[in-house]
């Protein structure tokens, strides 16, 4: 790590330091909800995730869900706890819709862009029919030809393929080859 002259604040000594270090538990909002650090609306807490209400919601209960380890995106969360870490989202969305008389739910995750804390977390919002988010996001658009759809596919499915011989899952055949 670069030697900084007296600030120890910075973003990269924070990002270094303060995984597996209580005393910096203070260097981040979310490290500060899971310690206790910070008050929140926690909703449930246990070795693996904390899920905790988000503090500006689309609507009541809207729920963030974060690993209680920091990592700071999806790419980041350990292996051995991708199958933890989602069987919880997955509890939360069915609780969340159950409890709020929802009709449904929106579960979504920024990754860098748009990534309000540079802490994974995971929104989990009940949803409603004509409840007003219809088309909050993205504004839609279409592939000029169906050549550039599937000249994007096939970028996509050689960086799957290449992407599953290194993290040792199964080679999958790209759709259509
Ligand atoms: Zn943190």
């Amino acid at each position: 790590m670069i030697a900084m002259a007296s600030d120890s604040q910075t973003d990269a000594n924070r990002a270094d330091d303060h995984r597996d270090d209580e005393s910096a538990a203070a260097a981040c909002v979310f490290c500060r909800v899971v310690s206790g650090a910070d008050p929140a609306h926690v909703v449930f807490s246990d070795d693996v995730a904390v899920a905790f209400l988000d503090r500006v919601p689309l609507f009541h209960g809207h729920t963030l869900i974060v690993p209680r380890a920091h990592v700071d995106t999806l790419s980041d969360l350990p292996a051995s706890l991708v199958g933890p870490f989602f069987l919880r989202v997955q509890r939360l969305a069915d609780v969340v819709e159950e409890a709020l008389d929802a009709k449904g739910t929106f579960v979504a995750m920024n990754n860098r862009v748009s990534q309000s804390v540079p802490y994974l977390h995971t929104h989990v919002v009940p949803r409603r029919p004509k409840d007003g988010l219809r088309g909050f996001f993205w504004p839609r658009t279409r592939y000029d030809t169906d050549e550039q759809a599937a000249g994007v596919a096939q970028r996509l499915a050689a960086a799957w393929a290449a992407s599953g011989q290194r993290d040792g899952l199964p080679g999958l055949n790209p759709s259509g080859e």
